[in-house]
């Protein structure tokens, strides 16, 4: 977004050093076409100096700009551009300004390079866009094919606001069926895949931003994230698609661990943010197209809340091979694709004994409180009970805690307002509070200080990881308690489902040391 000349020239020059081939100058918030001839200086300047080749758009108010002045003014800026001494390489006009009328066409044509252009040396090329910021246009095939009449047009651009991430699945077919240069784009949170993947589907081309603050649509990864966290530059048509689903799933460290374990061992894979809203019918369709997907190759999937229980319903529903330790746990958190078949996974039971056990050695008959009652806690009293522990549990609905000791019937139900009686050696926090983006990010689901009946040796596990360091965990240290956080446990269930995808072993010190710069 263009205010000031010289920081956008500036923003350039860093996007050029960042990695970046070519800038778009968006000049909607400097030109008003009042007619002042400045303003036209400013934007030729622009195209004169820029440190990188460049795209002028002067988007209209109509598709999510700021321009709402005439379009002559706004035609005659891009004529000026493209019949100047340093052109830009594109401008970039909505198709429903194109449509308006003959003579603005004429106005356009004169500006840009195309078979009947008459003056020498025009080679600013024309691409012709269409955006809804609202969702997928009701008629967008049939403006597609008539976009696609458009001789002059270079490149054609579609963008709209993606609803699910299933809306990907046709913006990528559009880059599939593309008769010239095209640039498909998903906005918002669901469109990310869009974003990341266009070399995988060739795009001409995606869109970042410099700053976290500069973004110019919704949903634009910066600079660096689509470079360095989703590795843009090795995505080829050939490559696997992983990525959690979960919601909310924009503040996961997977992607970054995955992805960065994925540059490690040499795997062809890139591993992404898979918002699914949270019901069942949902996190079917989702899954399902994307896995019926004949060219996205995903290879597979971490599931995480609220759908592991939805994941191991699925795998039932679809007669998925579904491993044995998710199947006596009742939740899936991790989906495998092979040639022929799919399988489901739980490895956060494992995530959670291995740290007990290296810290404690043999867990036969050691008392253990499980705080909560949804998939984790299933994970935890499960993985207590392989080790023989004797597993009480308790939750804030009781009804949840009814149905979590029905299916694991050996766990005894405390009731929440008795959990301060406990004498347990261990107890595991598996609820949401203390999750930074959890319903109670301040509080504890225990007041250990309550607790008058706890072992000086007791140990305090706390399975949330973000933050790293949590109220709960924060009092259990200065009671003297042994803590356990759930960094280690992320990191061995992300561990175990990094090898059943690449069959590599996880690079663990990396992932420890990118936990710590990024939490
Ligand atoms: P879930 O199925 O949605 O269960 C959430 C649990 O939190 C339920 O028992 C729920 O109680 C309880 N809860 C929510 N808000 C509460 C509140 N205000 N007060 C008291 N209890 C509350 O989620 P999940 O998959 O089991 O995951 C739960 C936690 O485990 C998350 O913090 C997640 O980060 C952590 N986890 C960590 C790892 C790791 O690798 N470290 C892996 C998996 C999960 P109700 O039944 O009353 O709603």
């Amino acid at each position: 977004m263009v205010n000031d000349i010289e920081q956008a020239l500036d923003d350039a020059a860093q996007a050029q050093q960042h990695g970046a081939d070519l800038v778009e100058f968006r000049v909607d918030t400097l030109f008003s076409g009042s007619g002042e001839p400045s303003e036209i200086d400013a934007c030729l300047l622009l195209s004169k100096r820029s440190a990188l080749p460049c795209i002028v758009t002067c988007r209209s108010a109509e598709e999510g700009g700021h321009y709402d002045g005439p379009d002559d003014a706004r035609i005659a800026l891009y004529e000026a551009l493209g019949t100047s001494d340093h052109p830009p390489a594109y401008i970039d006009l909505e198709f429903s300004t194109w449509q308006r009328s003959a003579n603005l066409r004429q106005k356009v044509l004169l500006g840009v390079a195309h078979k009947g252009q008459q003056k020498p040396g025009v080679t600013t090329r024309l691409i012709l866009s269409h955006h809804n910021l609202e969702g997928r246009p009701a008629d967008l095939i049939r403006t597609l094919a008539q976009m696609r009449q458009v001789e002059a047009a270079a490149i054609l651009k579609i963008a709209y606001t993606a609803r699910s991430i299933r809306d990907n699945l046709e913006l990528f077919e559009i880059l599939r069926d593309r008769d010239r240069p095209t640039i498909a784009l998903g906005m918002g949170e669901p469109g990310l895949m869009s974003r990341v993947l266009a070399p995988k589907f060739g795009a001409f081309l995606t869109f970042a931003s410099l700053r976290d603050n500069s973004t110019t649509a919704p949903g634009q990864p910066t600079i660096r994230d689509l470079l360095d966290r989703y590795r843009f530059r090795s995505i080829t048509p050939s490559t696997n698609i992983l990525g959690v689903v979960g919601w909310p799933v924009s503040h996961s460290l997977s992607p970054l661990l995955h992805n960065a374990g994925f540059e490690d061992v040499g795997f062809d894979g890139v591993y992404l943010p898979l918002p699914v809203a949270p019901s069942y019918e949902g996190c079917k369709a989702s899954l399902t197209s994307l896995l019926d997907d004949p060219n996205l190759d995903l290879a597979g999937a971490s599931i995480t809340i609220p759908h592991k229980q939805h994941a191991l319903r699925l795998a039932e529903e679809l007669a998925w091979e579904i491993d044995d330790l998710a199947s006596r746990a009742s939740a899936a958190n991790t989906i495998v694709r092979n040639t022929d078949s799919i399988e489901v996974h739980n490895t956060d039971i494992e995530g959670i004994t291995s740290p007990l056990v290296s810290m404690l050695g043999d867990l036969s008959g050691a008392r253990v409180l499980i705080l909560g009652a949804g998939g984790a806690a299933r994970a935890a009293a499960f993985a207590m009970l392989e080790h023989d522990a004797i597993v009480h549990a308790t939750n804030r609905s009781q009804d949840n805690l009814d149905t979590l000791c029905a299916h694991l019937n050996t766990i005894a139900p405390v009731p929440w307002d008795q959990r301060h009686t406990t004498n347990a050696q261990i107890i595991i926090n598996t609820t949401t509070v203390g999750m930074s983006t959890g319903p109670a990010p301040d509080e504890s689901p225990i007041d250990l200080h309550a607790c008058s009946n706890l072992p000086d040796n007791a140990v305090v596990f706390d399975t949330v990881y973000a933050p790293r360091d949590t109220p709960l965990l924060r009092q259990a240290r200065t009671i003297g308690l042994r803590t356990v956080g759930g960094i280690e446990m992320f990191i061995e269930q992300a561990a175990r489902q990094f090898s059943l995808w690449t069959e590599h072993d996880a690079p663990r010190q990396h992932w420890r040391e990118l936990l710590e710069e990024h939490s």
